[in-house]
């Protein structure tokens, strides 16, 4: 089959690659769809040393299945599915708690390591277990369907926030993650959301997506404005979807007494703290990862047309022009959001 090797770090190939065996919990996969992460871009210069070559990357795929393992049951070949980028074990603590993304044995598609190599879906064949399919809407497409790990890591962020009805909700950062999170809290029934950015155009969009207000972060009364919209209190929660010392602090700040902020973005691994506020304030900090079992609900979501993914889709083009969209994204390049290639 054909394949998009990553042979050294920032190098490609399209390679005659072997066809996966197959185990037999699992089925083989014409990739149909499968998108560029940001994880596969920082990952090809070998920063991250998570891309050891050479290595197929490719985790947020949709196809179709091809061939069923031995094992398999309630699917058949010419399903439309998609598959969550993690491949859990099952077997662990966390496993059975349905904790997946927290999993021991945790592996990532398309991800090389040290401790482990797993090819992806920049291919056309993929194997992944049954147990981390999910079969698409009949209205969705596979590239909607390729979207469903970033709605996914919105949704979870959400599921993790406490959130009253009407809830007045800051979210500071509104890339590709930040304006899926605004859409979501938008099918939740915030009452409020106040989306905090630096870039005009970015504000413009997440009020199309539902945002209620849109304020500049760079501006010196951005506090006052937030609590200007509510009662004069803060926002009941915040989401910072950056990663970064300075948003961090926005979004303590942002949040009235007794309300919570769930970080999203890590951007930088350290960040201050404003400990006494968070204290005295009783403010809830919440981590959250990846995502546990919500792909169902996310490609309702897209499907039911809550969550529009075709926006962030810059461009859909053959796997083998994949060397070049890699550099383009790798340069940074301006309205770039996300690329599906298509094997
Ligand atoms: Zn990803
Ligand atoms: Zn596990």
């Amino acid at each position: 089959m054909k394949a998009l090797v990553l042979k050294e770090y920032r190098q490609f190939a399209i390679e005659d690659f072997p066809v996966p065996t197959l185990q037999p919990n699992e089925v083989l996969i014409r990739v149909r769809a499968c998108g560029i992460c940001g994880s596969d871009v920082h990952g090809m210069d070998g920063s991250s040393g998570r891309r050891i070559p050479p290595i197929v990357m490719g985790h947020e795929a949709a196809g179709v299945i091809a061939e069923i393992g031995s094992a398999v049951t309630g699917w058949t070949k010419g399903d439309r599915v998609t598959f969550d980028s993690t491949v859990s074990c099952g077997e662990c603590w966390y496993c059975g708690r349905g904790e997946i993304n927290l999993c021991e044995n945790r592996r990532v598609l398309g991800v090389s390591c040290g401790e482990y190599r797993r090819h992806g879906a920049f291919a056309e064949y993929v194997a992944v277990p049954q147990r981390i399919l999910y079969r698409l809407p009949d209205n969705l497409s596979f590239e909607q369907a390729a979207m469903v790990e970033a709605v996914s890591v919105a949704v979870h962020a959400v599921e993790r926030t406490p959130l009253e009805l009407n809830a007045a909700v800051a979210v500071v950062g509104t890339g590709m993650i930040g304006l899926l999170v605004v859409q979501v809290l938008r099918a939740r029934g915030c009452g409020k959301i106040i989306a905090i950015d630096l870039d005009d155009g970015k504000l413009a969009l997440a009020k199309r997506f539902g945002a209620t207000h849109a304020i500049m972060a760079d501006e010196s009364d951005l506090q006052e404005k937030i609590r200007a919209l509510t009662s004069g209190r803060g926002a009941d929660a915040a989401f910072e979807v950056v990663g970064l010392p300075a948003t961090v602090k926005t979004a303590i700040e942002s949040v009235r007494k007794g309300g919570s902020v769930t970080l999203v973005g890590n951007l930088k691994a350290q960040a201050e703290l404003p400990l006494q506020a968070v204290v005295t304030r009783q403010l809830t900090l919440i981590g959250t990862c990846a995502s546990a079992g919500e792909y169902p609900t996310c490609l309702d979501l897209i499907a039911s047309g809550k969550v529009n993914v075709t926006e962030f889709i810059s461009a859909t083009p053959p796997l083998e022009e994949g060397a070049s969209w890699f550099e383009r994204l790798y340069a940074g390049e301006k309205g770039l959001m996300k690329v599906l290639l298509k094997p």
